[in-house]
């Protein structure tokens, strides 16, 4: 199969996957038992604390563990709510992903107003809505750095610097920004990474909380992770996620060089084969790897079956429950109609992919499509 999913998850960088054996027999002990056993674990996830710290230009108490990013979202939004009960709105992107939507809408119904900012047809948060919205009530305010469907990159130093001067904390979800683009760390008090968009295992990640700020915990108990994140630390996760983000650190320049080259292949093959297709987000600021496109006529969840049983993994916008896909609310609040979102569908790259893998794609759009089509055209 060739694996054009990488927004959803990546593949673990062998090296990695080899070691993590190893590592399971080698810091097998509890990093909160004083013994020497328990120490080594302790030392591994303290290195790893400060590496991530320094890397970020932050203090490393600043740097929280946890299982993935959806849990850094919730801790962080659930965490500041129960932290500044006296504060009562909250001023969100429409464009955010669902571990951060849903949390605000869990606040909505404790009776916070949420505020939901303008974008514009390029998926771009308005920042004089944020002007306008912004005030003393305002508990915080959360701006995706890239969105996940379209790669779009959000002006975050511009946002924080207007949330800076109000004195509102200012949290971005950097899930798909991490590693690929600078994040300006000054202007951003809160921000969630997770492991497995960064070819590390799933179920690792961490967050960074301004520790001039509260944050209460999610889960209490053994008072971990300065009691933000009770629970037993998994050194061998926190290794695995430290030798990625190495990996990336390293290889950065040229990894994102070969994404870029991989998405301009793909994004003028597909041009001169279907010249109608529609590109989002084509010719504005987005990460190279994440490229969604509209397709003529044929809803996403058909055109993503059918690369699939011709080898091709990608995925279509829409969420799909109780068996009818929804549009995506992102690509609504871009100003597509419902029918334009329920045609989709996301090709997203990573560093294992290859040119050759594109052009196979591309032959395998113009049959899957002249195939639909033709079908389409019947009915
Ligand atoms: N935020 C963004 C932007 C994402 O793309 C994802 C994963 O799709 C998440 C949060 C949730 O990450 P996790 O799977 O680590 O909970």
């Amino acid at each position: 199969m060739i694996y054009f999913d990488n927004a959803s998850t990546t593949k673990t960088i062998p090296k990695i996957s080899k070691n993590i054996g190893l590592w399971m027999e080698e810091f097998f002990g509890n990093p909160n038992s004083i013994h020497s056993d328990g120490q080594k674990s302790r030392r591994v996830i303290e290195n790893v604390r400060m590496y991530i710290s320094s890397l970020l230009n932050v203090e490393s108490e600043e740097i929280i563990f946890t299982s993935c990013a959806t849990e850094s979202n919730n801790t962080i939004i659930r965490g500041l709510y129960e932290s500044y009960p006296e504060k009562n709105e909250v001023i969100v992107s429409p464009i955010e992903h669902k571990s951060v939507i849903n949390p605000i809408r869990y606040l909505s119904k404790k009776g916070v107003k949420v505020h939901f900012l303008k974008v514009n047809n390029e998926g771009i948060v308005d920042i004089d809505d944020l002007k306008r919205k912004i005030s003393n009530k305002t508990l915080f305010v959360s701006v995706i750095h890239v969105n996940n469907e379209t790669g779009v990159i959000q002006d975050i130093e511009g946002i924080g610097k207007i949330c800076k001067d109000y004195n509102i904390p200012f949290f971005s979800d950097t899930v798909q920004s991490f590693c690929k683009i600078n994040i300006p760390i000054e202007y951003v008090d809160f921000l969630s990474v997770s492991g497995h968009k960064i070819n590390a295992p799933k179920g690792i990640g961490f967050l960074r909380r301004n520790s001039n700020l509260k944050i209460s915990p999610l889960l209490y108990g053994g008072g971990q992770e300065f009691g933000i994140r009770s629970g037993t630390e998994n050194p061998v996760s926190i290794l695995a996620l430290s030798e990625s983000i190495k990996f990336w650190d390293k290889e950065g320049e040229s990894l994102i060089n070969k994404l870029t080259e991989l998405s301009n292949k793909f994004i003028y093959g597909l041009l001169e084969i279907i010249p109608e297709v529609k590109i989002i987000n084509k010719d504005s600021k987005r990460i190279p790897n994440i490229v969604n496109v509209i397709f003529p006529k044929i809803k996403g969840h058909t055109m993503v079956m059918a690369l699939n049983s011709e080898g091709i993994e990608v995925s279509s916008g829409s969420a799909c429950s109780s068996g009818s896909p929804s549009p995506s609310d992102v690509l609504l609040a871009y100003g597509l109609s419902e029918e334009e979102a329920l045609r989709s569908v996301r090709f997203s790259f990573g560093i294992f992919n290859t040119e050759d893998e594109v052009e196979i794609c591309l032959e395998k759009i113009k049959t899957v499509y002249s195939r639909l089509k033709s079908l389409t055209d019947f009915f």
